[in-house]
């Protein structure tokens, strides 16, 4: 049964001051002997080490485990709000001790996440640090991670230590995560539309194609992953006509489309210009052509501004598992290069043309620039 300790409403610790207008620095007390100053090194290792990842999922798995390690946890847990699945979690990964002691990281499944986070689902749909007993001598904390006032994620601290000596650093270690994601993001994502960019790409392909490692006993139709290139029809004439401002207009509103469009779990990029990548995960053909020939109806019965109508063309190639990404990116290529001889708004499949013995002739080099 978990008791509610306390909710909300904190005292301000004592050592936080206000500093050039209203935000408010937290300090720690400076230590003042050996053992104070190797716990501050611990602290600062620690920081280091997490902050080293490049990869998402790897500062993540290192996030959980230095806090663990640091407070000598019973559990660490960290969730993560889906960008835009409303208040459903996208990932939790949860660290405990093996039966010898050694702390070991678990990426849990939706299917599990149900009771055991329900308080970090509290925590992010409404964001306030939660103080609860959940056994005896056993207390749960959960600190919201906040950037821009918004949760993003939680972090959650099961411990023998009282909530209120722990707080201070898993609320720094919150704050810390929340700076050093804002920033990964950033790099990660084109400026304009906020897809992911291409440097992104082969990461996210590898991660799709790890994940299907993970269907057991194999179904007839197992998921596979697929690449589809989208690119906007006779685009130089849009810019010659209404100008560059427009025309970045037109790609902003393509990639909503996309957005709203596309399956959450379809990872979508904005690879260039005016070309757009997305890495779909579907069990059949016939069902990655439906969800391009939805999109690619949705953007021809589109009303843009100024512009009015626009088209896209669309090649997609199937990826197999010993694929390199610049094969897989040019079979998709010569499908969409097909796609705009013969009269651009129209889809194509690389398996099926080369099944149809249609890309037997010399093709000519495709739009996109390959690695
Ligand atoms: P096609 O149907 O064969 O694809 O014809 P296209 O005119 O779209 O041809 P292409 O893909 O070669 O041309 C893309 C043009 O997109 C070239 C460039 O002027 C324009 N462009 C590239 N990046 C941007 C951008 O960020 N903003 C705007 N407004 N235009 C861009
Ligand atoms: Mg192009
Ligand atoms: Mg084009």
């Amino acid at each position: 049964m978990v008791q509610c300790e306390t909710t909300r409403d904190y005292p301000t610790p004592p050592h936080a001051e206000p500093v050039a207008g209203t935000v408010p620095v937290l300090r720690a007390p400076p230590p003042t002997n050996a053992a104070g100053i190797l716990a501050h090194s611990r602290l600062l290792d620690s920081v280091a080490a997490f902050t080293h990842h490049r990869d998402v999922d790897a500062l993540d798995h290192s996030l959980a485990l230095s806090l663990a390690e640091l407070a000598s946890a019973r559990s660490v847990s960290l969730a993560k709000r889906a960008v835009d699945g409303g208040g459903e979690l996208e990932s939790v990964v949860h660290c405990a001790p093996d039966a010898q002691g050694h702390y070991e990281l678990r990426v849990i499944k939706p299917a599990e996440r149900d009771l055991a986070f329900a308080s970090m689902r509290q925590c992010i749909g409404q964001p306030e640090v939660l103080a609860q007993i959940i056994g005896p001598g056993m207390h749960r904390l959960v600190v919201p991670i906040l950037c821009d006032g918004h949760a993003i994620g939680a972090l959650q601290l099961d411990s023998e230590a009282p909530s209120s000596a722990t707080r201070p650093l898993v609320e720094g270690f919150a704050r810390i995560y929340a700076n050093y994601t804002a920033l990964l993001n950033e790099s990660e994502r084109d400026k304009l539309t906020g897809l992911y960019n291409r440097r992104t790409f082969e990461r996210h392909l590898q991660r799709l194609l790890s994940g299907l490692d993970t269907t057991d006993g194999m179904p007839a139709a197992a998921p596979q992953v697929w690449l589809a290139i989208l690119d906007i029809d006779h685009f130089k004439r849009i810019n010659d006509s209404y100008g560059h401002i427009y025309g970045d207009e037109v790609i902003l509103l393509l990639a909503q489309q996309m957005r709203a469009s596309f399956r959450h779990a379809d990872v979508l990029f904005r690879f260039g210009g005016e070309e757009f990548v997305v890495l779909l995960r579907a069990s059949a053909e016939s069902t990655v052509h439906a969800a391009l020939e939805r999109f690619r109806r949705r953007i021809a019965e589109q009303i843009f501004p100024q512009v009015e109508h626009i088209t896209v063309s669309i090649g997609y190639a199937r990826i197999g598992h010993n694929d390199y990404p610049a094969t897989v990116l040019d079979r998709a290529d010569k499908a969409l290069y097909f796609a705009k001889k013969h009269g651009r708004d129209r889809i194509h499949g690389y398996e099926s043309l080369a099944a149809q013995g249609l890309l037997t002739q010399a093709m000519a080099p495709g739009s996109i620039d390959l690695f």
